[in-house]
């Protein structure tokens, strides 16, 4: 199903820095028989989530965006003949296909998505959101996304860019992801999805459909088979969710942004925070147009209102540059700019 198929129209619709010039086409995808159709267009494309980590240029682009809204999640058990009927729904007889060589891995992979019997976990479409996926879990005892929940974005745009927080991230929940690479419906174990610090080794154009994720559960199991959690278990998640939420609250601007907008700098073992080097040159605060350096943090550059693209890059290009005079760094974008710039 493809519903809203919309031309020319602003992208700053599609992304929480509510800046971007129109793009030739957006259409928003519901299911897989929609993403298929919507493939077929001719021209470049780009597949979004919630546009949490975009930069979109003030020229617009000039191809078609998907939306990624395939929104369904269902928890598993492992060993559950549900994950195995999963490919029936993606429809027209289409086959997971798996890289693994037939040694019985790829065959577990397949079936039941890499959850062994005694693990619990969830499959989730590319466009669930996190913070819905994250409270979900939470809310049946069941732990390994807390630090998810204040990550404005999809399942899929946090698998793309290996999204993390607190200390947790995708790669060390994925069990595997299901891909449409080249018109093929592909299954990748964790291991072949190249995750790496808020990055993967997805194809430039694999589209992500949905993942299997491993979820731990500290009850037991009732007489169906389902996950019980014990009250403990229970508070200790809402207690963790509080805390990394109050933590976000105290720390991040609120206003439109993308998150941070720098990798953090690896030093040997030690890994810095990016607004340290920007702090040291004295830029908290600094603004061009509508868009500032947050005086909260320094490594979110914020749309106070009526921010052009061409306003960020400007705030990018002088924490670059300065970090780099001053510290001998080359800060690496965390941000994804798109379209002509
Ligand atoms: C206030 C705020 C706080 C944030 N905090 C964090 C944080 O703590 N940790 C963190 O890691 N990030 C954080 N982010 C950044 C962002 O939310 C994450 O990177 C998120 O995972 C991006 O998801 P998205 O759906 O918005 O992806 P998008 O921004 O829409 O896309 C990101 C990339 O993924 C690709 N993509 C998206 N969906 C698919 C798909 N289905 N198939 C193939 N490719 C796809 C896009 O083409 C693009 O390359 C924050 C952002 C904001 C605004």
């Amino acid at each position: 199903m493809i519903r809203r198929f919309e031309e020319n129209v602003p992208l700053s619709g599609y992304c929480t820095y509510r800046i971007g010039g129109k793009a030739r086409l957006v259409v928003n995808v519901f299911d897989f028989e929609g993403l298929r159709r919507v493939l077929e267009i001719d021209g470049k494309k780009l597949v979004i989530g919630r546009g949490s980590k975009l930069l979109f240029s003030d020229n617009g682009y000039d191809g078609t965006v998907l939306v990624m809204r395939m929104e369904r999640f269902w928890f598993l058990n492992g060993g559950d003949g549900l994950y195995s009927g999963l490919p029936k729904m993606y429809g027209n007889g289409l086959k997971f296909a798996c890289d693994k060589s037939s040694d019985g891995f790829g065959s577990n992979i397949l079936k039941h998505g890499g959850l062994r019997h005694d693990e619990v976990g969830v499959y989730a479409e590319s466009g669930v959101f996190l913070p819905t996926l994250s409270r979900a879990a939470c809310k049946k005892g069941l732990s390994g996304l807390e630090w998810a929940g204040g990550i404005p974005g999809t399942v899929g745009g946090a698998l793309k860019m290996n999204a993390g927080a607190f200390g947790g991230d995708m790669s060390q929940v994925v069990v595997c992801a299901d891909i449409l690479r080249e018109g093929r419906l592909v299954r990748l174990c964790a291991e072949d999805c190249g995750f790496g610090y808020r990055r993967s080794g997805f194809y430039k154009d694999d589209v992500i459909i949905g993942a299997v994720l491993k979820l731990d559960c500290s009850g037991h199991r009732d007489a169906l088979g389902d996950s019980v959690p014990n009250e403990s278990s229970l508070a200790k998640i809402e207690l963790l969710c509080s805390d990394y939420a109050a933590k976000r609250v105290a720390a991040q601007p609120s206003g439109f942004s993308c998150g941070s907008i720098f990798k953090s700098v690896s030093r040997g073992k030690e890994s810095i925070p990016a607004w340290r080097f920007i702090d040291m040159c004295g830029l908290r605060g600094i603004a061009v147009g509508g868009a500032q350096i947050s005086p909260k943090h320094a490594n979110f550059i914020v749309n106070n209102g009526g921010a052009c693209a061409a306003d960020v890059l400007a705030l990018i290009r002088t924490a670059r540059a300065e970090v780099f005079i001053k510290n001998r760094i080359v800060l690496d974008e965390e941000v994804i700019c798109i379209g002509e710039f």
